[in-house]
């Protein structure tokens, strides 16, 4: 089993091929990392904020700069070829950087995030980056210039050269550095401005002050994400209720394609009129119908922190449906529950309901309720099954007491996400 980024998203042994061959094209986009690059002069702490940045968001940390003391350390080929530019102040070649820097993120896909330190250090690089980004089915979210006058980065890397052993620690390469800093290092920023993922942070300030003024932009960011739930279960499971309870709790939008669909009829819609027809030929609505509603409900819910879908997807092509819209709103399904009741309290529930309802009205069409679900819903289900860690939850009880079992595990998983 190989692990994509996403924790919940393990690949297929297909995917798995795909995954390792760089010249395939594998269809998750995984917009649920985190990736961020720290950048600044020597000495500007990217350092020293990174150690805090990695525990709080769980970042893989990438330090270019640590990744060739080690390789010095261990006496390796690129070590011998990075050592003398590094301590002469230079900057290491691109062909170096690309190695090293590409084996630690292939090695490690199951990370939330990764977080560079020293990465991208020249035009080039920056590209390199992407390239990266892309191999990897995501993209850099931030790009923080910690932002410290020169006098300053001098003063504290000759205070760091007293106790750090570092070879490059000493005036004379400060210096160097700084001019490398200058002519190659900070045309990368010239890459990123027009990205809208820039940000500067005043790094003359003390250590603590720093750190709140990176996460104020990475929870800013993280503020951006929505959380979306697909809330499974058979007819019967109590997925209306929970879903709109669930809604109410976590600020979420609730989509149930048949009540949205029935408030079309009722309002006698364009749409409204072509899902009557539909069901009064007993068909199914059609799938543009359908796209046409999630659509707009997308587009038109603002400041909603995710949605729940109920109902939806149904079938398998619906399934495809909803991949495309998310990604098209540059979002993806963050969580997939699945209520679980037992068929004969489900044929109770639904018999009761059946009594004041206009649906569930005979044991016949309550038969064919289940078995319509186990028929195109259950394939669903199995297809999202080989991605995701789908939450069972057991459905039996009174609503407040499941409720809390779902709620718990919403807020798990909202919790998880970082
Ligand atoms: P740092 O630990 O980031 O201050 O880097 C120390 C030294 O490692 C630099 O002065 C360069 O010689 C080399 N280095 C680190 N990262 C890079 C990079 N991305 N590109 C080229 N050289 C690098």
């Amino acid at each position: 089993m190989y692990f994509t980024a996403h924790p919940e998203i393990r690949l297929s042994a297909n995917q798995e091929k795909q995954y390792n061959n760089p010249y395939s094209v594998l269809l998750i986009i995984d917009i649920s990392m985190l990736n961020i690059a720290l950048f600044g002069p020597p000495g500007a702490g990217k350092g020293t904020q990174s150690e805090f940045l990695i525990n709080k968001y769980k970042l893989f940390y990438i330090s270019t700069g640590d990744l060739l003391r080690k390789e010095i350390a261990n006496k390796t080929k690129l070590g011998q070829e990075a050592v003398s530019l590094m301590s002469a102040g230079q900057l290491v070649s691109d062909e170096i950087i690309v190695q090293i820097i590409e084996n630690t993120i292939t090695q490690n896909p199951q990370a939330n995030g990764f977080l560079f330190d020293g990465f991208p250090r020249t035009y080039v690089q920056a590209y390199i980056l992407q390239g990266l980004m892309i191999k990897l089915h995501t993209s850099l979210n931030l790009l923080i210039s910690i932002h410290v006058p020169e006098e300053l980065s001098v003063q504290r890397l000759l205070k760091r050269g007293e106790s750090s052993g570092r070879l490059d620690d000493n005036d004379t390469v400060i210096r160097k550095r700084l001019v490398e800093y200058h002519e190659k290092t900070l045309p990368v920023l010239d890459f990123y401005r027009n990205q809208g993922i820039f940000h500067e942070v005043d790094g003359t300030k003390e250590v603590a002050n720093v750190t709140s003024q990176i996460s104020q932009l990475i929870d800013d960011e993280l503020s951006k994400r929505l959380y979306n739930i697909l809330l499974f279960g058979y007819p019967g499971s109590g997925r209306g209720q929970h879903g709109r309870a669930l809604a109410q709790r976590f600020g979420l939008e609730y989509i149930t394609t048949g009540k949205i669909l029935e408030t079309e009829i009722m309002r006698g819609s364009k749409i409204g009129k072509r899902v009557q027809a539909a069901y009064e030929q007993g068909q199914l609505v059609p799938d543009e119908v359908v796209v046409q509603i999630i659509e707009e409900k997308l587009e038109n819910s603002k400041d909603v922190k995710g949605f729940i879908f109920k109902g939806f997807p149904r079938t398998l092509v619906q399934s495809y449906i909803l991949d495309g819209l998310l990604q098209k709103h540059d979002t993806n399904i963050s969580q997939i529950l699945e209520l679980e009741v037992p068929p004969l309290d489900l044929i109770i529930r639904l018999d009761e309901r059946g009594k004041s309802g206009p649906y569930d009205n005979s044991t016949a069409n309550i038969v064919k309720r289940l078995k319509e679900h186990e028929l195109k819903t259950s394939p669903v289900i199995e297809k999202y099954r080989q991605n995701f860690d789908i939450v069972k939850i057991n459905g039996l009880g009174p609503f407040e007491e499941v409720f809390e079992r779902v709620a718990a595990e919403v807020e798990m998983g909202i919790k998880n996400k970082r």
